[in-house]
């Protein structure tokens, strides 16, 4: 998804609501900050004007968005008065649809006709692994067979579709995970978003990481297999729209994140190794003193590094005294070049 096509996002958070679940990982009023309570019109209208406003005239696509619980669970008449609501912003031209997330066991014919009648486009799932045995640790509820049978109905009604994985699961492994990954290209979605397990405060993995019962992915390992899972979906023309948790308020409070690879940038560290691996592939076949690496000018910092990360790791492997990264306008934006 290109920059001109990422949509602008107006997200209406609706926490652990329609979902009778309680996931492992999960602790939804830690996750969006905020008490459970179906949004009163009212509430809604005036988030979603705030949006509005805050995005001004550029011309985009824009949509609203239900996340944080489990939408298609929720009672008929709230899914109801709730697209209804954003539906008018719809009619009078300000949004151009409307997308929410929910779990693969809530797709069905029955709940997906409430739909019809409203502008709805894109539905992201929350799958998180195609393996039972995780999923089942984890206390999902559903297995991989219900997600490849909700992807199934919703290509039928020709919906955008959105997969959401995690890593570092209770049971899963980086082999685990990246067949997981295979299996959810294989359903080809027109995006994914990859969340790495961080332990909430709350959760009931909260309880098994401090019995010494649950242990977390470290950072670096997390990012290293992100990165696979990047390149694994990007080599299968998938989008990955997202690495990493949003920071958002409720996350960046010390108190809810225990413990796990939670790093506001996430997403930052997976592209830098990204273009290191290409820079390393590279200059391992060259013999130079000084080096410098063209990248388009966007990727600037990718290339650097958090810190210089990366040009500290080159220097110290190749034994090279500078390293000069240079914008290149005419570079496209996965290249680099090395001189
Ligand atoms: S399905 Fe979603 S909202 Fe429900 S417990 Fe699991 S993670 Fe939380």
């Amino acid at each position: 998804m290109t920059a001109l096509h990422k949509p602008f996002i107006i997200p209406v958070f609706l926490p652990h609501m329609g979902c009778p679940h309680k996931c492992v990982f999960c602790n939804q009023t830690a996750i969006t900050g905020e008490k459970r309570k179906i949004p009163s019109p009212g509430e809604i209208s005036l988030c979603i004007n705030r949006f509005l406003d805050y995005k001004g005239e550029k011309r985009r696509r824009v949509q609203i968005a239900f996340y944080g619980g489990n939408f298609l669970g929720l009672k008929q008449d709230n899914i109801k008065s709730l697209l209804y609501e954003a539906a008018k912003f719809v009619t009078k031209g300000r949004v151009e649809s409307i997308r929410f997330s929910t779990r693969p066991d809530s797709i069905d014919d029955e709940r997906l006709d409430i739909l019809k009648e409203f502008p709805v486009a894109t539905i992201e799932l929350g799958v998180q692994s195609m393996d039972d045995n995780v999923l089942a640790m984890s206390r999902r509820g559903h297995t991989s067979f219900d997600t490849e049978q909700a992807v199934s109905l919703l290509k039928k009604r020709n919906y955008e579709i959105g997969l959401q994985m995690m890593v570092g699961l209770p049971g899963d492994d980086d082999a685990g995970a990246l067949s997981s990954g295979c299996r959810i290209a294989e359903l080809y979605p027109d995006f994914v978003r990859i969340y790495p397990t961080v332990v909430l405060d709350g959760s009931v993995l909260a309880d098994w990481y401090k019995k010494g019962e649950y242990v977390p992915l470290p950072l670096e390992q997390c990012v290293t297999l992100v990165k696979n899972l990047y390149l694994l979906f990007k080599k299968n023309g998938i989008n990955v729209i997202r690495m990493g948790l949003q920071a958002s308020e409720g996350l960046d409070r010390e108190s809810t994140i225990l413990a796990g690879p939670y790093h506001p940038a996430f997403g930052a560290l997976v592209y830098s190794e990204i273009f290191l691996d290409k820079a390393v592939s590279i200059l391992e076949s060259k013999k130079n003193d000084r080096i410098s690496i063209r990248v388009n000018p966007k990727n600037i910092s990718k290339m650097r590094g958090l810190k210089n990360r990366n040009i500290k790791i080159l220097k110290q492997k190749f034994h090279v005294r500078s390293v000069e990264i240079i914008p290149d306008m005419t570079l496209e934006e996965d290249m680099l070049e090395i001189e």
